[in-house]
């Protein structure tokens, strides 16, 4: 991850000088190590893959959470490598034209949020020329540049699923929030800039109703208690909203009345954002039951406590049912712009055959099945492969089959078993941050689509798989990033591959 590129002199001249450590050497040609605890000044030059602030002394590359390109900073070096190091952030003695105060006021100890102390337009560029670094390093790639990423016109409040743990605060209250970076610790907070702003009435409701019928939390270190996390889901579309507790109990007590409570209030906040029309209303209450010692948030057994035992949710036309434990994508309004760019890369005439790779709960598969012959999707996890089934018939969609495994072995067993006549007119891949494995490539690739759709959320595994795909007769046609993940150093991406014919 670091890059050691050597500085030139006079950057190294200038570094050494701007250092105030009491090691900062009289000879700039004298190679000054860090020592943990060292204080030194710095001039932050570039950000790392996840948002740090990137800083060199004498070539030597630090690591700054929260720093910002064109800061000059104080730093107090905390953990030394060999060839890099990390520092953290005491002062900044001249801040840089990227920075802006971050709306949230636990922005910094939070997890959430990496980038809010940078401008939305700082961040939309910065990911961009993360991709086009990658296409260029990994890839391989000289000509090839992403097109400006597609942001959003108000980038917060557009999480449409939220995880709050419960625990208690040093003065023994009950009390709901985030974890801090790194860690288990708790910071009580109930408005979340990401999250549907509807969360914030919910978890007041809900603490109130766990104080007056004395219902203790859960402990993570003794394993003793009843309520572990709040999970909400919102329905962008409907406004239909969902509230799951998850306990550590066969039954949550009071329940009538927690049903009642969260019935009688008003979930509605002013502060609705431009992207989200609906007024939120419940919809859905449920216990989800996790009585195992664990980090994995839900168990096995859901009750329905209260109304359906899913949200309804669109995107575009194509209708889902969203339970507790379906995988849905976060951003309702950025996921219809994603969909929209794979639908327009997939040029479909309505006579093709698609295969959609990494399918989840089918949410490509139908919304291209729309224009297409037949589309089938294969996924591994075979709960949402049940999903995608219940999907498709909700939606009236008989054109969609779906496989339940892994790409590389479901796909390359089709081939093998049609004798090398497997075809496919359009291939979508979307898959998880390690990208695709190379036997599926080679499949796809034998399978001959005339285009090929890449929806990646790394865009280092993607430059690498392109890269392979280029080798097997593909060309990149154009590269979209879309920002799903705002005030995150996450960047989503769908590139457009057309065969090469010679
Ligand atoms: N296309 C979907 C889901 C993308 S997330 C959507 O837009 O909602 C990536 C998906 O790949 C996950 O559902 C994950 O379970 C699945 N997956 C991971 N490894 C896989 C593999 N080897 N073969 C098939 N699917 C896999």
């Amino acid at each position: 991850m670091p890059d050691n590129k050597e500085l030139s002199k006079t950057e190294k001249e200038k570094s050494v000088s701007g250092r105030t450590g009491k090691r900062a050497g009289k000879d700039a040609d004298i190679v000054p190590v860090c020592q943990k605890n060292d204080e030194l000044i710095l001039d932050i030059e570039d950000l790392g893959t996840e948002g740090e602030g990137i800083g060199k002394i004498q070539g030597y590359t630090l690591f700054v959470k929260d720093a910002l390109v064109g800061d000059k900073v104080r730093v107090k070096i905390m953990k030394t490598k060999k060839s890099y190091a990390y520092a953290k952030l005491l002062e900044i003695i001249e801040p840089s034209e990227w920075r802006t105060e971050p709306a949230c006021p636990v922005a910094r100890q939070c997890g959430g949020c990496q980038l809010q102390h940078c401008t939305y337009e700082k961040q939309l560029e910065w990911k961009r020329k993360k991709i086009n670094d990658c296409l260029k390093r990994i890839g391989g790639f000289e000509n090839i540049e992403a097109e400006p990423v597609i942001g959003m016109e108000e980038p917060y409040y557009y999480r449409n699923k939220a995880q709050f743990p419960v625990g208690y605060s040093k003065d023994g209250s009950i009390i709901t929030g985030f974890y801090a970076g790194r860690t288990h610790n708790i910071i009580p907070f109930k408005h979340c800039l990401l999250q549907h702003p509807c969360n914030s009435r919910i978890l007041g409701i809900i603490t109130r109703f766990l104080d007056e019928n004395n219902i203790p939390a859960y402990n993570e270190a003794t394993h003793k208690g009843i309520v572990r996390h709040i999970i909400t889901r919102t329905a962008q579309a409907t406004g239909e909203v969902m509230v799951c507790l998850v306990i550590n109990a066969d039954k949550l007590p009071a329940t009538d009345k927690l049903v009642q409570m969260l019935l009688e209030s008003d979930i509605t906040e002013d502060k609705g954002t431009k992207e989200s029309k609906e007024k939120p209303f419940i919809k859905s209450i449920c216990i989800n039951i996790n009585k195992e010692n664990t980090n994995v948030i839900l168990g096995e057994k859901t009750e329905v406590i209260y109304g359906t035992p899913y949200i309804t949710d669109y995107i575009g036309n194509i209708q889902y049912h969203i339970s507790p434990v379906s995988f849905y994508q976060v951003n309702h309004s950025q996921t219809e712009k994603l969909y929209n760019k794979v639908m327009e890369f997939a040029d479909l005439k309505g006579n093709e055959v698609v295969w959609d790779l990494y399918c989840g709960i089918g949410t490509i598969s139908l919304f291209l099945a729309q224009k297409a012959a037949k589309v089938c999707g294969v996924e591994i996890v075979p709960q949402a492969v049940e999903d995608a089934k219940a999907n498709a018939l909700l939606n009236n969609l008989d054109n969609v089959e779906f496989f339940s495994g892994a790409a590389e072995e479901v796909v390359s067993l089709q081939y093998e078993k049609s004798n090398s006549r497997l075809k496919a007119d359009v291939v979508t891949l979307d898959p998880p941050r390690k990208g695709c494995d190379e036997k599926l490539l080679q499949t796809v690739a034998d399978m001959q689509p005339a285009r090929i759709v890449y929806v990646s959320c790394d865009p280092a595994t993607l430059a690498r798989d392109l890269k392979y795909l280029c080798g097997k007769g593909y060309m990149v046609e154009k590269v979209q990033p879309v920002d799903m993940f705002c005030q995150s150093y996450h960047i989503e991406c769908v590139v457009k591959m057309q065969k090469k014919y010679i």
